[in-house]
């Protein structure tokens, strides 16, 4: 990292996408919270490609107030890649990532700041109910989370988000992955370190509505289990193998009835429903391996991340922020 920017103790990441209505409230609860917790902090709004007046407001914040940055990218990329150019636009010692419409409450800042004080690198809310949720979503997200438990290659801890804090060695580490499916949940877990979990209560939504619809949540499911299990793939060898098995002894059994026996004609139905069967199996792994081969394409591609169309209180809107003329602050 480049050592004239000044390292505040806490850096906060907000990515936000439509939430103008919360910017001003969100503040005016997180601000207080982080005096009374840090030696210094900045917060770091990633707009991330929003429509209404997010970026303005937020411009109008910083204006009053050095400590606010914010990054604005080109359109909307998700939440996944704004927490991704969070992480990479942040300076402090330690990082927190937070939602914008004030359903992770600011307060738990300060318990997950006296953890990482303790010697904790990684400390994640652990929501104690998902009530805010609608029993549909609740019971998909309990489906996902039994499939990705069983079959995927590294265990989430239930019930943890993206509402944590991380040692700068913990955000370093996430930074060296480069993978264009951001499944985070599963990165953060995958990282290690010396984490804990931390139980909050998820809150209301202040303004506006979740920008996450079923479309996104199944893609975002999807890209989880792909990047975290090879299951999917391997489950077509074994039902591959056991339907060969099947059609060996199928096979032989025909064989020694038609020596007995003789042979008889009859068994188109049967001729025909297994043809479409196995057809169909064809198509559906043809399928499983298309979403693979997908991502890789997508990894191989290398593109950027995201990109970013404006900057306030970075290198970028030029002059030095007020707060890198100030002295970093002692690492806890
Ligand atoms: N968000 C974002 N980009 C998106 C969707 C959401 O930056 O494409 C932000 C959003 O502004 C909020 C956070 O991610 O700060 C969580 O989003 P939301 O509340 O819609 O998700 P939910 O709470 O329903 O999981
Ligand atoms: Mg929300």
């Amino acid at each position: 990292m480049a050592s004239h920017h000044f390292h505040p103790e806490l850096s906060v990441v907000v990515p936000v996408f439509n939430e103008g209505e919360n910017v001003e409230a969100l503040l005016a609860k997180l601000v207080p919270v982080l005096e009374g917790t840090v030696a210094s902090f900045e917060i770091v709004f990633v707009d991330d490609g929003s429509r209404d007046d997010t970026f303005e407001r937020i411009r109008r914040a910083a204006a009053a107030d050095p400590r606010i940055r914010a990054v604005q990218f080109s359109r909307n990329f998700g939440k996944e890649i704004a927490l991704a150019a969070g992480l990479d636009h942040t300076h402090g010692h330690a990082v927190v990532m937070i939602d914008a419409d004030l359903q992770h409450p600011p307060e738990t800042i300060a318990t997950f700041v006296a953890k990482w004080r303790e010697g904790y690198d990684m400390v994640y809310g652990q929501r104690v109910d998902r009530s805010t949720d609608g029993p549909v979503r609740r019971r998909l997200t309990q489906v996902f989370y039994d499939l990705f438990a069983k079959f995927g290659e590294t265990p989430l801890p239930p019930g943890a988000g993206d509402y944590r804090l991380m040692d700068r060695k913990v955000v370093d580490a996430l930074r060296r992955l480069g993978e264009r499916a951001r499944f985070s949940k599963g990165l953060y877990a995958w990282v290690g370190f010396k984490s804990l979990g931390v139980p909050f209560e998820v809150q209301e939504r202040l303004h506006g509505t979740s920008k996450w619809g079923y479309r996104q949540l199944t893609r975002f499911a999807f890209d989880g289990l792909s990047s975290f299990s090879t299951l999917p793939l391997k489950l077509a060898t074994y039902i591959g193998l056991g339907i060969s098995i099947f059609a060996f002894t199928y096979a032989i059994t025909m064989a020694v009835r038609t020596l007995f026996l003789g042979a008889d004609v009859p068994g188109f139905p049967s001729l025909i429903v297994s043809v479409m069967f196995f057809s169909g199996i064809q198509l559906v792994f043809l399928g499983v391996i298309g979403e693979y081969v997908g991502r890789i394409f997508a990894e191989v591609k290398r593109r950027p991340l995201y990109l970013v169309a404006d900057e306030i209180g970075g290198r970028k809107s030029g002059g030095i922020p007020a707060s890198e003329t100030r002295q970093a602050a002692p690492h806890a």
